[in-house]
């Protein structure tokens, strides 16, 4: 079998599609158009690169995309007095704090000040609780571009068997969550599993979120299985000439594809879902504070 291949660039294309339409509804019936606010610390060139394409993708979504960019020796207390700020800023309907923060900043304290109801990465403990529960909330982008790329080839998950390897709060943990409110048969697998091979091979579904370039190997693939390669490994090139990298997933593309039903690739997979859905909580997160549903997207 030659998997079915899980394009996340169209799928996210087609999203942020649907998101402008809605960001144009709710400027024309209710009068406003949502306001993202993302924060960066420091000057790690990895964030520099995700918070310009953050910004450059809420605006062409039609939101308006207001940045603070703070040095990387901001003391803790003004980057909370910032967040606390944009807490009470009627104009703002969604915050993110660009991760990893300097070390001299406690992140827990940073994330669990953010107003959990404009929480649009959904990493506040209440959103996670949420999750947990069952009673709505923000959502973590990563796992919930998962889902979306899961339920394009599969509408119902009912009853299948997922191993989520990876147990983190951003992107296991939730994906669980998720995958368990869609009525799957849920292991996850981290470090200290015995035998993740075996466990994987298990899987309808198998999410890898580990951080280790190709570690799943093809015969860890279930054959038929639905794969979803959430690490992004930069990895050396040599082939491509001396100092060249390309990037990698944790998965064995080139192998797993051969057995699994459908599988995202690395890059153009989950990657561009993570941004997409990051638009997706922030109309989500406008409409719920007014009171109004949100638009399905
Ligand atoms: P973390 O480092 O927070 O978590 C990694 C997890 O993998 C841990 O639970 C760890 O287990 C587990 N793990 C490590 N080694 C092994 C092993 N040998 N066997 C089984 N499990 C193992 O990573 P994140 O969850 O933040 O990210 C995971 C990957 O996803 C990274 O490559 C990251 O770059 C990528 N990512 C991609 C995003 C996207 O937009 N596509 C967004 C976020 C992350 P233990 O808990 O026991 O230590």
């Amino acid at each position: 079998m030659t998997a079915t291949l899980i394009d996340g660039k169209a799928i996210a294309e087609q999203l942020r599609g649907g998101i402008a339409q809605a960001v144009k509804g709710l400027e024309r019936d209710h009068g406003f158009v949502p306001g993202l606010a993302v924060v960066l610390v420091g000057d790690n060139p990895a964030s520099q690169v995700y918070v310009r394409s953050k910004a450059k993708q809420t605006v062409e979504a039609g939101m308006r995309s207001i940045e603070h960019k703070l040095a990387e020796t901001t003391p803790e207390a003004d980057l909370l007095a910032l967040v606390k700020a944009l807490n009470t800023d009627p104009t703002i309907d969604g915050i993110l704090v660009q991760l990893p923060l300097p070390s001299h900043i406690n992140a827990d304290l940073i994330l669990e000040t953010i107003d959990p109801a404009k929480d649009v990465d959904g990493f506040h403990p209440v959103n996670a609780g949420r999750l947990m529960t069952g009673t709505g909330g923000l959502v973590p982008c990563t796992p919930l571009g998962s889902l979306k790329l899961i339920k394009s080839v599969r509408a119902d998950l009912s009853g299948l068997d997922a191993v989520v390897v990876g147990r983190s709060n951003i992107v296991g943990k939730p994906m669980a969550q998720l995958l368990i409110g869609e009525n799957c048969t849920v292991t996850m697998a981290h470090s200290r599993t015995r035998d993740l091979p075996a466990v994987c091979r298990r899987a309808d579904i198998l999410i890898a979120a580990v951080g280790r370039p190709l570690m799943v190997k093809g015969d860890w693939v279930k054959e038929g299985a639905i794969v979803i390669d959430v690490g992004i490994n930069r990895v050396d090139a040599p082939d491509l000439g001396p100092g060249k990298t390309r990037l990698v997933g944790d998965v064995d593309f080139e192998a797993a594809r051969q057995r699994a039903g459908a599988i995202t690739p690395v890059p153009g997979g989950v990657g561009p879902m993570t941004i997409a859905c990051l638009l997706a909580n922030t109309v989500t997160a406008s409409c719920l504070r007014r009171g109004l549903v949100p638009p399905v997207l």
